[in-house]
């Protein structure tokens, strides 16, 4: 998916914030930077692969090395006496599978890497236009990214508006 993938973890990260008011900006900001964290790799694929692999097939487009490292942060944090922050490994790890899982849609996806090489791709997107990512835009998938686009619209708008009640609020009980 092109688009979605911020607005998706702003919608997972503030449904996992929760109840945590106290740690509620840090859960937002992690899950957040986690919801594009694997697509970091295009700097790769541009500026040293020269284009040469699909970034999809990077080791960082694999589940399985995201549950490693969220796996050693976890025992780094609950060594060091500070498990009050594994829910910020949760929402990373939460928000890398969501990013993984929704570009299984129209690209392939290696869930299995390196026990197996099955590529999941739920829908094939037919190359008609030029350049590629018009592809995308005139397929019906980009109506689902639009509607989770808007669906965070509406929830960012919500959320503003209660920050905003809140941060007017507490000057005038003082
Ligand atoms: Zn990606």
């Amino acid at each position: 998916m092109f688009i979605a993938h911020l607005p998706a973890g702003y919608l997972i990260s503030r449904f996992i914030a929760r109840g945590r008011p106290a740690q509620s900006d840090a859960i937002l900001a992690t899950g957040i930077v986690c919801s594009v964290l694997p697509d970091f790799d295009l700097a790769y694929f541009y500026l040293v692969d020269g284009r040469q692999t699909p970034h999809h097939g990077y080791w960082t487009h694999t589940p399985l090395f995201w549950l490693v490292v969220a796996t050693v942060l976890a025992l780094m944090l609950t060594m060091s006496g500070r498990r009050n922050q594994l829910v910020l490994v949760w929402v990373g790890l939460a928000n890398v599978m969501l990013h993984l899982l929704m570009d299984s849609v129209a690209a392939d996806i290696r869930w299995l890497h390196p026990f197996s090489d099955l590529r999941v791709n739920l829908v094939h997107v037919p190359a008609l236009y030029k350049p590629w990512y018009l592809n995308f835009l005139f397929h019906w998938t980009f109506v689902a990214e639009l509607l989770i686009v808007l669906s965070a619209a509406v929830a960012a708008a919500i959320d503003w508006r209660r920050w905003r009640g809140r941060a007017v609020a507490v000057p005038a009980i003082r």
